[in-house]
């Protein structure tokens, strides 16, 4: 019955707004929602996983929240419905919605990493750093909506999440983007939520590019990376953006990735060069941001996160830490 229904939706969702398509079916169990960030489409990803009760993972910045609520709506979930909005991390783009999104769902908890627990239930802090490091782009986010300490949950690594009807996630920290960033794993379609720990994928080319902004830790990074790849998964769902396939070999590349970064910026930096001749030289070495070049520079966040805030968190972890053995 579940079943019927859930293909007749998914066709008539395939066919509204004009061909385009907001809500896509990722697995038996699992949709994934295009909240349209900043007005973007195919960049900031929502995945519903639906068992007896239902658990959103990211919300996507504040000003799209309206985004997520109408399409949940059209998925036939109900206020009462929701148990948990887990976020990945609080950066405005993954969780920087969760405070407006909750009012819409008065029995869900709110899942985060301890670290992120007093930012989100006092916003004002994650917002002038937003600020200093996003500038209009934070703007276009929307300011973060305070979530009231008393509806979220500190996530332990390891700690497994009932969804009921035999459906869990698990809980897995994957820290190196931030000190606050957390991944789940689905096993029943051994697919895992990368937040931002396994980079930004780029469906429209099949190409990953690094999300490294400062304080990048790339020792770490690479652990998480290794963590998540020992979980033998099939499925990558990235936040940016989208379902992957041939999961082992995007963790595997996007660590070859980050070394590759790492070893150009040192070479650029005994060479006296500032960061513009630097992520130049990044793109002349590194095939699939050569190849993702002209998406990057003419997207609105990509051609400010990737090419500018990347950079310079590897820039600076390089001159902090040295190349990883
Ligand atoms: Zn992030």
């Amino acid at each position: 019955m579940l079943k019927a229904y859930d293909s007749a939706l998914e066709i008539l969702l395939n066919l509204k707004d004009g061909g385009k398509v907001s809500i896509t079916k990722v697995a038996d169990h699992i949709f994934m929602i295009d909240v349209e960030a900043a007005r973007i489409r195919n960049f900031v990803a929502s995945y519903i996983v639906r068992g007896e009760s239902v658990v959103i993972i990211e919300t996507g910045p504040t000003s799209s929240i309206h985004n997520l609520v109408g399409r949940l709506l059209k998925l036939g979930i109900k206020p009462d419905d929701v148990s948990y909005v887990a976020v990945s991390h609080i950066h405005l783009d993954h969780g920087g919605g969760v405070g407006s999104l909750i009012k819409h769902f008065p029995n869900a908890k709110v899942l985060v990493h301890q670290r992120g627990v007093l930012h989100l239930a006092n916003p004002e802090k994650l917002w002038q750093q937003s600020k200093m490091a996003l500038g209009a782009i934070a703007e276009i986010y929307g300011k973060p909506e305070p979530v009231p300490p008393e509806r979220m949950v500190a996530a332990q690594d390891g700690m497994t999440l009932n969804v009921g009807g035999g459906i869990t996630l698990k809980v897995i920290e994957t820290l190196g983007h931030a000190s606050h960033h957390l991944s789940y794993y689905e096993p029943l379609s051994k697919g895992i939520f990368t937040g931002d720990a396994a980079g930004i994928y780029i469906s429209e080319l099949d190409v990953i590019v690094p999300t490294t902004p400062p304080p990048f830790r790339l020792d770490i990074a690479l652990n998480s990376l290794n963590k998540l790849a020992s979980l033998k998964p099939m499925v990558l769902y990235y936040t940016h953006f989208g379902k992957a396939l041939n999961a082992a070999g995007k963790l595997e590349m996007y660590a070859k990735q980050l070394k590759l970064w790492a070893k150009t910026a040192k070479e650029a930096l005994n060479a006296g060069e500032d960061l513009g001749a630097i992520s130049r030289r990044i793109v002349e070495n590194d095939d699939a941001v050569k190849k993702a070049e002209g998406y990057i520079k003419t997207h609105m966040v990509l051609r400010e996160t990737v090419l500018r805030e990347s950079v310079l968190g590897i820039i600076e972890f390089v001159k902090n830490f040295g190349i990883p053995a």
